[in-house]
């Protein structure tokens, strides 16, 4: 447990819901965005699941129960509930839960890019080159297609990779979704252009 000064009485206290020595409200201090939620540090979270968790902390802030509270209290749980809700964003996406995931087990991802660069960029220019090529909006559909069933694949890879000790597949799997998505993003706008033109 890490000690925090508590803004309301400045005691040193144990980082918790509610100061020990004056029981006012304390500022979250945690990162980690599945503690914060309460949940598993788990790539298998639904975002059902999140929405559950994030719904069920926010009730604790809820200005209603504060109605009465001191500025500073209404601050402080302003600011919890904001952390709450960037909390269960990251997490509901899946390239972000994947990317926290990867931190909390220690694995660094600045570190490890070099790695698997070359391989990555090779994939991506393929893709590149096939969504060039296609111009038609036929091509364009069919190869949307084939990448929404990559992304598809793609997550099943990355939920069984998460529950190995290694992690290199599963980070080259999120690095690999990440050029995926933007493949997906760039052949959707071809297609929104092919459909302007007629
Ligand atoms: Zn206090």
């Amino acid at each position: 447990m890490s000690g925090i000064v508590c803004p309301h009485c400045e005691a040193l206290v144990l980082s918790s819901y509610k100061c020990s020595n004056c029981t006012k409200v304390l500022p979250i201090i945690e990162t980690n965005p599945f503690s914060l939620l309460g949940l598993p540090a788990a790539f298998g979270l639904t975002k059902v699941t999140i929405q559950e968790a994030l719904i069920k902390k926010l009730l604790i802030y809820h200005p209603d129960k504060f109605a009465l509270a001191d500025s500073l209290t209404k601050k402080i749980i302003t600011e919890n509930s904001a952390l709450l809700n960037t909390a269960a964003r990251t997490l509901k996406d899946e390239v972000k839960r994947a990317e926290n995931l990867l931190l909390i087990r220690g694995f660094d991802l600045n570190n490890n890019q070099d790695l698997i660069h070359q391989q990555v960029l090779l994939d991506s220019l393929e893709i590149q080159e096939q969504i060039e090529g296609a111009n038609t909006k036929g091509a364009c559909e069919v190869l949307l297609d084939c990448i929404l069933k990559q992304l598809e694949y793609n997550y099943q890879e990355m939920a069984v990779a998460f529950e190995k000790t290694d992690l290199n597949p599963a980070y080259k799997l999120v690095v690999k979704r990440n050029f995926l998505l933007r493949a997906k993003c760039n052949i959707e706008n071809k297609l929104e252009k092919l459909y302007e033109v007629i």
